[in-house]
């Protein structure tokens, strides 16, 4: 069983069985939802998660899309949309511990900030789709 929480500890989940995918997003939603350069998603089974405490908040960020957070500390938990309905996406930080896992893409690296950089030499996709060509593998190269 993999836990997670938010600062306070007043949202707590847990689910079981292996995540779908570990991604890094570096869309504008996510980085004004975070206020972090980059956002670290962990997509679970909808059916394999459950909250053991607190209930968290819920806004549409836009049609279809919803992202959570904690009530009372403010840590979002995670995004969810119409369009995979059987999947919510977590946010990374939010795991009891996040160094068990390991990423397998970058998603919106067209919204990538200039400034910042991840050294590792997975595929960077440009929008959200993984089925796409991706625009290159690993850090941008200067020049
Ligand atoms: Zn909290
Ligand atoms: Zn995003």
């Amino acid at each position: 069983m993999t836990t997670g929480r938010c600062l306070c500890g007043a949202i707590r989940y847990e689910y079981s069985g292996e995540a779908n995918l570990v991604v890094y997003c570096h869309c504008e939603s996510c980085r004004r939802q975070t206020s972090s350069p980059v956002a670290g998603f962990v997509l679970v089974p909808k059916a394999a998660l459950r909250f053991t405490s607190g209930q968290s908040k819920e806004f549409a960020s836009s049609p279809g899309v919803w992202r959570s957070f904690c009530g009372e500390c403010g840590s979002p938990i995670y995004y969810r949309t119409d369009r995979r309905p059987d999947v919510i996406d977590l946010y990374a930080g939010t795991l009891s511990d996040p160094s068990t896992l390991t990423p397998q893409g970058h998603v919106y690296a067209a919204e990538q900030l200039p400034w910042f950089e991840v050294l590792d030499d997975l595929p960077r996709y440009p929008g959200s789709r993984m089925a796409d060509a991706p625009m290159r593998r690993g850090p941008r190269k200067d020049g």
